[in-house]
Protein backbone atom coordinates (compact mmCIF):
# COMPACT_ATOMS: atom_id res chain seq x y z
CA UNK A 1 0.00 0.00 0.00
CA UNK A 2 1.17 3.63 -0.83
CA UNK A 3 2.99 5.54 2.47
CA UNK A 4 2.35 9.05 0.75
CA UNK A 5 0.47 11.29 2.62
CA UNK A 6 -0.11 14.69 1.41
CA UNK A 7 -1.19 16.08 5.38
CA UNK A 8 3.25 16.17 5.46
CA UNK A 9 3.52 18.26 2.89
CA UNK A 10 0.21 20.07 2.48
CA UNK A 11 1.14 24.26 2.01
CA UNK A 12 4.83 23.40 1.12
CA UNK A 13 6.58 25.31 -2.08
CA UNK A 14 5.22 22.44 -4.64
CA UNK A 15 1.56 23.10 -3.49
CA UNK A 16 2.08 26.82 -3.63
CA UNK A 17 3.17 26.62 -7.45
CA UNK A 18 0.20 24.36 -8.28
CA UNK A 19 -2.66 26.22 -6.21
CA UNK A 20 -1.59 29.46 -7.84
CA UNK A 21 -1.96 27.49 -11.18
CA UNK A 22 -4.86 25.89 -10.82
CA UNK A 23 -6.75 29.18 -9.24
CA UNK A 24 -5.27 31.21 -11.78
CA UNK A 25 -6.14 29.03 -14.81
CA UNK A 26 -9.55 28.11 -13.36
CA UNK A 27 -10.43 32.19 -12.37
CA UNK A 28 -9.88 32.46 -16.10
CA UNK A 29 -12.06 29.28 -17.29
CA UNK A 30 -14.65 30.85 -15.25
CA UNK A 31 -15.07 34.09 -16.88
CA UNK A 32 -17.18 31.99 -18.91
CA UNK A 33 -20.44 31.39 -18.09
CA UNK A 34 -20.76 27.76 -19.60
CA UNK A 35 -20.38 24.92 -16.88
CA UNK A 36 -17.14 23.04 -16.42
CA UNK A 37 -16.17 19.40 -15.38
CA UNK A 38 -13.40 19.74 -13.01
CA UNK A 39 -11.96 16.66 -12.28
CA UNK A 40 -8.91 15.57 -9.58
CA UNK A 41 -7.59 12.49 -10.38
CA UNK A 42 -5.49 12.72 -7.23
CA UNK A 43 -7.62 14.54 -4.65
CA UNK A 44 -6.18 13.43 -1.21
CA UNK A 45 -7.92 14.35 1.97
CA UNK A 46 -9.39 17.46 0.70
CA UNK A 47 -7.81 20.29 3.46
CA UNK A 48 -5.61 20.17 5.99
CA UNK A 49 -4.97 21.33 9.40
CA UNK A 50 -1.45 23.15 10.08
CA UNK A 51 -1.18 22.38 13.39
CA UNK A 52 -1.27 18.99 12.90
CA UNK A 53 1.24 16.22 14.43
CA UNK A 54 1.73 15.72 10.55
CA UNK A 55 2.26 19.53 9.49
CA UNK A 56 4.35 20.08 12.35
CA UNK A 57 6.68 17.20 12.22
CA UNK A 58 7.61 17.80 8.42
CA UNK A 59 7.90 22.05 8.59
CA UNK A 60 7.05 21.68 5.18
CA UNK A 61 4.17 24.23 5.53
CA UNK A 62 6.31 26.55 7.68
CA UNK A 63 8.85 26.86 5.12
CA UNK A 64 6.22 27.48 2.61
CA UNK A 65 2.67 28.81 2.82
CA UNK A 66 3.32 30.56 6.34
CA UNK A 67 6.21 32.65 4.34
CA UNK A 68 4.35 33.85 1.72
CA UNK A 69 1.73 34.65 3.92
CA UNK A 70 4.23 36.87 6.06
CA UNK A 71 5.62 38.38 3.05
CA UNK A 72 1.53 38.68 1.47
CA UNK A 73 0.81 40.39 4.70
CA UNK A 74 3.68 43.19 4.36
CA UNK A 75 3.06 43.92 0.85
CA UNK A 76 -0.75 44.15 1.56
CA UNK A 77 -1.08 47.66 -0.02
CA UNK A 78 -0.15 46.39 -2.73
CA UNK A 79 -1.36 43.10 -3.44
CA UNK A 80 -4.52 44.40 -5.01
CA UNK A 81 -3.23 47.04 -7.88
CA UNK A 82 -2.84 46.11 -11.30
CA UNK A 83 0.88 45.05 -11.57
CA UNK A 84 3.09 45.36 -15.10
CA UNK A 85 6.11 43.66 -15.58
CA UNK A 86 8.78 44.32 -18.92
CA UNK A 87 8.60 42.20 -22.03
CA UNK A 88 10.29 42.97 -25.42
CA UNK A 89 7.36 45.28 -26.46
CA UNK A 90 7.42 47.07 -23.27
CA UNK A 91 5.56 46.94 -20.41
CA UNK A 92 2.53 44.65 -20.22
CA UNK A 93 0.02 45.67 -17.94
CA UNK A 94 -1.59 42.87 -15.59
CA UNK A 95 -4.59 43.40 -14.35
CA UNK A 96 -5.13 40.40 -12.51
CA UNK A 97 -2.72 39.55 -9.72
CA UNK A 98 -2.97 35.65 -9.20
CA UNK A 99 -1.01 35.58 -5.84
CA UNK A 100 -2.75 37.72 -4.15
CA UNK A 101 -5.72 36.22 -5.54
CA UNK A 102 -4.60 32.70 -3.90
CA UNK A 103 -3.70 34.57 -0.93
CA UNK A 104 -7.45 36.41 -0.11
CA UNK A 105 -9.07 32.36 -1.09
CA UNK A 106 -6.68 31.08 1.57
CA UNK A 107 -7.36 33.57 3.89
CA UNK A 108 -11.13 33.12 3.46
CA UNK A 109 -10.71 29.53 5.10
CA UNK A 110 -8.95 31.17 8.22
CA UNK A 111 -11.26 33.70 8.78
CA UNK A 112 -11.64 32.77 12.70
CA UNK A 113 -8.04 33.32 12.78
CA UNK A 114 -7.08 36.58 14.57
CA UNK A 115 -5.12 39.47 11.75
CA UNK A 116 -1.53 38.28 11.14
CA UNK A 117 -1.96 34.92 12.98
CA UNK A 118 -0.02 31.97 10.84
CA UNK A 119 -2.81 30.08 8.81
CA UNK A 120 -4.03 26.68 10.82
CA UNK A 121 -6.43 25.48 7.45
CA UNK A 122 -4.63 25.06 4.24
CA UNK A 123 -7.28 23.88 1.66
CA UNK A 124 -6.24 21.55 -0.78
CA UNK A 125 -7.33 20.90 -4.54
CA UNK A 126 -11.03 19.58 -3.68
CA UNK A 127 -11.72 22.81 -1.45
CA UNK A 128 -9.90 25.23 -3.75
CA UNK A 129 -11.54 24.06 -6.92
CA UNK A 130 -15.06 23.63 -4.41
CA UNK A 131 -14.88 27.22 -3.19
CA UNK A 132 -14.51 28.70 -6.67
CA UNK A 133 -17.55 26.79 -8.29
CA UNK A 134 -19.67 27.92 -5.46
CA UNK A 135 -18.66 31.69 -5.45
CA UNK A 136 -21.35 34.46 -5.31
CA UNK A 137 -22.78 34.63 -9.11
CA UNK A 138 -20.90 31.26 -10.00
CA UNK A 139 -23.18 28.94 -8.28
CA UNK A 140 -26.16 29.04 -10.61
CA UNK A 141 -23.97 27.38 -13.44
CA UNK A 142 -23.92 23.80 -12.11
CA UNK A 143 -19.97 22.74 -12.60
CA UNK A 144 -19.40 19.55 -11.49
CA UNK A 145 -16.30 18.24 -9.26
CA UNK A 146 -15.11 14.35 -9.83
CA UNK A 147 -12.52 13.71 -6.74
CA UNK A 148 -10.82 10.18 -7.15
CA UNK A 149 -8.21 9.04 -4.31
CA UNK A 150 -6.95 5.44 -3.26
CA UNK A 151 -5.50 6.08 0.08
CA UNK A 152 -8.12 4.47 2.42
CA UNK A 153 -7.49 7.14 5.09
CA UNK A 154 -7.17 10.35 2.73
CA UNK A 155 -10.61 9.09 0.82
CA UNK A 156 -12.36 8.78 4.09
CA UNK A 157 -11.55 12.11 4.96
CA UNK A 158 -12.07 13.57 2.00
CA UNK A 159 -15.24 11.74 2.31
CA UNK A 160 -16.30 13.41 5.27
CA UNK A 161 -14.96 17.00 4.25
CA UNK A 162 -17.38 16.88 1.04
CA UNK A 163 -20.12 15.63 3.06
CA UNK A 164 -19.67 19.14 4.84
CA UNK A 165 -20.08 20.66 1.86
CA UNK A 166 -23.56 19.35 1.78
CA UNK A 167 -22.91 19.79 -2.60
CA UNK A 168 -25.21 17.29 -3.49
CA UNK A 169 -24.54 16.00 -6.57
CA UNK A 170 -22.55 18.75 -8.23
CA UNK A 171 -19.26 17.08 -6.21
CA UNK A 172 -18.63 13.22 -6.15
CA UNK A 173 -15.43 11.29 -5.34
CA UNK A 174 -14.44 7.30 -5.33
CA UNK A 175 -11.92 5.60 -4.11
CA UNK A 176 -10.72 4.64 -7.40
CA UNK A 177 -7.24 4.67 -9.62
CA UNK A 178 -7.70 8.29 -10.75
CA UNK A 179 -5.85 7.37 -13.94
CA UNK A 180 -8.53 4.86 -15.25
CA UNK A 181 -11.34 7.36 -14.04
CA UNK A 182 -10.36 9.74 -15.99
CA UNK A 183 -11.00 7.87 -19.10
CA UNK A 184 -15.15 7.27 -18.43
CA UNK A 185 -14.83 11.59 -17.75
CA UNK A 186 -13.87 12.77 -21.02
CA UNK A 187 -15.12 14.03 -22.98
CA UNK A 188 -17.32 15.87 -20.42
CA UNK A 189 -21.40 16.13 -20.81
CA UNK A 190 -22.51 18.87 -22.82
CA UNK A 191 -24.29 21.72 -21.49
CA UNK A 192 -27.31 23.33 -22.48
CA UNK A 193 -25.67 25.00 -25.33
CA UNK A 194 -23.87 22.07 -26.65
CA UNK A 195 -20.41 23.32 -25.26
CA UNK A 196 -18.06 20.91 -23.65
CA UNK A 197 -15.25 22.10 -20.78
CA UNK A 198 -13.36 20.21 -18.44
CA UNK A 199 -10.35 21.08 -16.36
CA UNK A 200 -8.31 18.32 -15.12
CA UNK A 201 -5.79 18.10 -12.22
CA UNK A 202 -3.37 15.21 -12.53
CA UNK A 203 -1.49 14.97 -9.46
CA UNK A 204 -0.04 12.23 -8.44
CA UNK A 205 2.36 11.71 -5.52
CA UNK A 206 5.16 9.59 -7.90
CA UNK A 207 5.98 7.31 -5.54
CA UNK A 208 6.30 4.46 -7.97
CA UNK A 209 8.09 5.27 -10.83
CA UNK A 210 5.38 3.90 -13.27
CA UNK A 211 3.34 7.06 -12.62
CA UNK A 212 5.18 8.91 -14.75
CA UNK A 213 4.58 7.24 -17.78
CA UNK A 214 0.93 6.61 -16.49
CA UNK A 215 0.55 10.66 -16.48
CA UNK A 216 2.20 10.82 -19.81
CA UNK A 217 -0.49 7.90 -21.38
CA UNK A 218 -3.50 9.53 -19.45
CA UNK A 219 -2.95 12.97 -21.32
CA UNK A 220 -2.28 11.44 -24.75
CA UNK A 221 -5.39 9.31 -24.00
CA UNK A 222 -7.28 12.54 -22.32
CA UNK A 223 -6.02 14.42 -25.43
CA UNK A 224 -7.38 12.22 -28.08
CA UNK A 225 -10.91 11.93 -25.98
CA UNK A 226 -11.08 15.78 -25.37
CA UNK A 227 -8.48 17.93 -27.48
CA UNK A 228 -9.92 21.22 -26.28
CA UNK A 229 -9.76 20.23 -22.41
CA UNK A 230 -7.56 22.47 -20.14
CA UNK A 231 -4.60 19.63 -18.28
CA UNK A 232 -2.98 20.62 -15.38
CA UNK A 233 0.13 18.20 -14.73
CA UNK A 234 2.47 18.31 -11.63
CA UNK A 235 5.40 16.88 -11.24
CA UNK A 236 8.86 17.18 -9.03
CA UNK A 237 11.88 18.54 -10.08
CA UNK A 238 14.14 15.56 -8.45
CA UNK A 239 17.39 13.87 -10.18
CA UNK A 240 15.68 10.81 -11.68
CA UNK A 241 15.51 10.09 -15.56
CA UNK A 242 11.40 9.78 -15.50
CA UNK A 243 10.83 12.94 -13.64
CA UNK A 244 13.54 15.12 -16.30
CA UNK A 245 11.52 12.99 -19.32
CA UNK A 246 7.84 13.64 -18.04
CA UNK A 247 8.09 17.71 -19.30
CA UNK A 248 9.38 16.96 -22.28
CA UNK A 249 7.52 14.27 -23.29
CA UNK A 250 4.09 16.58 -22.66
CA UNK A 251 5.30 18.81 -24.77
CA UNK A 252 5.84 16.29 -27.19
CA UNK A 253 2.22 15.41 -27.16
CA UNK A 254 0.71 19.02 -27.28
CA UNK A 255 2.29 20.22 -30.09
CA UNK A 256 1.77 16.32 -31.66
CA UNK A 257 -2.28 17.40 -30.82
CA UNK A 258 -1.46 20.72 -32.64
CA UNK A 259 -2.47 22.17 -28.17
CA UNK A 260 -0.64 24.98 -26.96
CA UNK A 261 0.83 24.31 -23.45
CA UNK A 262 2.67 26.05 -20.51
CA UNK A 263 5.77 25.26 -18.22
CA UNK A 264 6.35 26.87 -14.71
CA UNK A 265 8.90 26.05 -12.53
CA UNK A 266 10.16 26.79 -8.88
CA UNK A 267 12.67 26.08 -7.04
CA UNK A 268 13.68 27.47 -3.35
CA UNK A 269 17.32 26.23 -3.69
CA UNK A 270 19.58 24.63 -1.40
CA UNK A 271 20.34 25.33 2.44
CA UNK A 272 22.97 23.78 4.73
CA UNK A 273 21.74 20.29 5.71
CA UNK A 274 18.28 21.04 4.00
CA UNK A 275 16.63 18.01 3.15
CA UNK A 276 13.33 17.43 1.02
CA UNK A 277 11.91 18.63 -2.61
CA UNK A 278 13.74 21.68 -3.72
CA UNK A 279 12.00 21.99 -6.62
CA UNK A 280 8.86 21.17 -8.95
CA UNK A 281 6.82 22.62 -11.99
CA UNK A 282 3.52 22.66 -13.33
CA UNK A 283 3.39 21.43 -17.17
CA UNK A 284 -0.35 23.35 -18.43
CA UNK A 285 -2.00 21.90 -21.80
CA UNK A 286 -4.67 24.33 -23.40
CA UNK A 287 -4.00 27.24 -20.84
CA UNK A 288 -5.33 30.51 -20.67
CA UNK A 289 -3.81 32.55 -23.01
CA UNK A 290 -3.21 35.42 -20.20
CA UNK A 291 -1.59 32.80 -17.79
CA UNK A 292 1.84 33.14 -18.95
CA UNK A 293 2.19 36.81 -17.87
CA UNK A 294 0.04 36.12 -14.26
CA UNK A 295 2.77 33.70 -13.60
CA UNK A 296 5.79 35.78 -14.52
CA UNK A 297 4.40 38.39 -12.26
CA UNK A 298 3.49 36.00 -9.18
CA UNK A 299 6.33 33.52 -9.42
CA UNK A 300 9.50 36.33 -8.67
CA UNK A 301 7.97 37.12 -5.40
CA UNK A 302 6.72 33.45 -4.91
CA UNK A 303 10.82 33.36 -5.26
CA UNK A 304 11.13 36.12 -2.94
CA UNK A 305 9.15 34.53 -0.07
CA UNK A 306 10.41 31.06 -0.46
CA UNK A 307 14.25 30.81 -1.57
CA UNK A 308 16.62 29.49 0.93
CA UNK A 309 19.65 29.34 -0.41
CA UNK A 310 21.72 29.42 -4.16
CA UNK A 311 20.03 27.80 -6.94
CA UNK A 312 16.35 29.50 -6.09
CA UNK A 313 14.39 30.50 -9.36
CA UNK A 314 11.63 30.45 -11.39
CA UNK A 315 10.61 30.03 -14.89
CA UNK A 316 7.75 29.94 -17.27
CA UNK A 317 7.68 29.06 -21.08
CA UNK A 318 5.13 28.60 -23.81
CA UNK A 319 4.60 27.54 -27.31
CA UNK A 320 2.05 26.41 -29.40
N1 LIG B 1 -4.16 17.09 -5.42
C1 LIG B 1 -4.02 17.19 -3.97
C2 LIG B 1 -3.92 18.66 -3.61
O1 LIG B 1 -3.37 19.45 -4.41
O2 LIG B 1 -4.43 19.04 -2.55
C3 LIG B 1 -2.82 16.46 -3.45
C4 LIG B 1 -2.66 15.05 -3.96
S1 LIG B 1 -1.27 14.15 -3.36
C5 LIG B 1 0.10 14.93 -4.11
C6 LIG B 1 -1.42 12.67 -4.29
C7 LIG B 1 -2.53 11.75 -3.79
O3 LIG B 1 -2.75 10.74 -4.77
C8 LIG B 1 -2.21 11.00 -2.51
O4 LIG B 1 -3.20 11.33 -1.56
C9 LIG B 1 -2.25 9.52 -2.89
O5 LIG B 1 -2.80 8.72 -1.86
C10 LIG B 1 -3.14 9.54 -4.10
N2 LIG B 1 -2.96 8.47 -5.08
C11 LIG B 1 -1.84 7.78 -5.41
N3 LIG B 1 -2.06 7.00 -6.49
C12 LIG B 1 -3.34 7.22 -6.88
C13 LIG B 1 -4.15 6.75 -7.96
N4 LIG B 1 -3.67 5.90 -8.87
N5 LIG B 1 -5.41 7.22 -8.06
C14 LIG B 1 -5.92 8.09 -7.16
N6 LIG B 1 -5.20 8.57 -6.11
C15 LIG B 1 -3.93 8.14 -5.97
Amino acid sequence: MFSYRHAFHAGNHADVLKHLTLVATLRHLMRKDNPLTLIDTHAGAGIYRLDSEAAQTSGEALAGIARVQHQGASNSGAKTAPRTVGSAQGAIKIEYDALADYLALLASFNRSAPPGAPWRVYPGSPLLMHALMTEPGRAAVHDRLRLFELHPTDAQALQAHIEQLDAGRQVSMARQDGFEALKALLPPPASGSGSRRALVLIDPSYEIKTDYAKVAAAIQDGLRRFATGVYLVWYPIIPRPEAHGLPRRLRTLAQQADRPWLHATLAIGSAPGATGLAASGMFVINPPHTLAGILRSALPRLEDALARGPHAGWSVDAGG
